[in-house]
């Protein structure tokens, strides 16, 4: 058995394992995965399905990063990624990651234009990055705010952004049939799907968030309507959330519930605070409680 496989073995069985993160290390820290005498305990969690002629192996970022995903779709030559994380800290695991499994990344996505999908792409500023005309156009709206939230956080990084020349429609990732998709003022302003009709499988990125609090800033009814139409696709086994493991097709309609309860809990309370603690009773298990306090926007 080659180093490399070996190597990408004992990280599958440590990626098992979340631990805590430090702030420092959520800035700056990178990990040494390079060799097995410095491989260190992932933060973030790997899931890996095997799913016909591709392997999604996903990694998601622990709590303190709302469980939010990098996806890489591994084809027999090459591997696949979408979106790049938050925090550098957990960019710089996915990447690291990604290069365990011995095979060259032919491309990055995004998804969306928000930060938590973007920023960690200065890990990748190797890599061909992409999206849709419209993504970048989104994206080009908020470079302000993406400096403001890099200074919060510290980071120092130099901002990676993707081209707007990813064209929409039926694709061919090495072999690979992949349909992209863009659904209009949901979860954001415009986000792409990514559905691989011979792997059933569908990348939904932040139209799913998977026991997990949902953006409460979106448009609940288009939202709805676009889970509803990926819960209709052909063949789904898995698909692939922005926030929150990977997830049988079921966790769609506990998304639409949980997006159900959430307009109606803000309709009805009479302060966030009020809707916070409704939420928060509701669901006690969800991950991604950061994201209540987008809640306040609201009042
Ligand atoms: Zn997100």
């Amino acid at each position: 058995m080659s180093e490399l496989s070996l190597n990408r073995r004992s990280m599958i069985k440590l990626a098992a394992s979340a631990g805590a993160i430090s702030g420092a290390f959520a800035s700056t820290g990178r990990i040494a995965l390079a060799d097995d005498s410095a491989v260190t305990p992932l933060s973030g969690t790997v899931t890996i399905h095997k799913l016909g002629p591709i392997t999604l192996h996903s990694y998601t970022a622990p709590e303190a990063s709302a469980m939010v995903n990098t996806h890489i779709v591994e084809t027999a030559n090459a591997l696949h990624v979408i979106d790049a994380q938050f925090l550098q800290g957990f960019a710089s695991e996915a990447r690291g990651y990604a290069d365990s499994l011995g095979k060259p990344i032919a491309g990055m996505y995004l998804s969306h234009s928000h930060p938590d999908h973007l920023l960690g792409a200065a890990q990748f500023s190797d890599v061909d990055f992409v999206t849709s005309a419209a993504v970048r156009a989104d994206v080009d709206k908020n470079q302000g705010m993406y400096q403001r939230r890099k200074e919060q956080l510290g980071d120092t990084t130099e901002l990676y952004l993707p081209t707007g020349s990813l064209e929409v429609g039926v694709g061919d990732w090495d072999g690979v049939e992949v349909l992209i998709s863009e659904v209009n003022d949901a979860e954001a302003a415009v986000t792409l799907t990514f559905a691989f009709p011979e792997a059933g499988l569908v990348i939904a990125q932040d139209l799913l968030y998977a026991n997990a609090h949902a953006f409460p800033l979106g448009n609940a009814e288009n939202w709805i309507a676009a889970l509803q139409s990926i819960a209709a696709t052909d063949g789904l086994k898995v698909v692939g959330a922005g926030h929150g493991l990977p997830a049988s097709p079921g966790a769609i309609d506990d998304a639409i519930g949980y997006l159900s309860f959430q307009q109606a809990t803000l309709a009805d309370s009479a302060d966030a605070k009020t809707a916070i603690a409704a939420l928060s009773k509701a669901y006690p298990n969800y991950g991604g409680r950061d994201l209540l306090s987008f809640v306040n926007f609201r009042y």
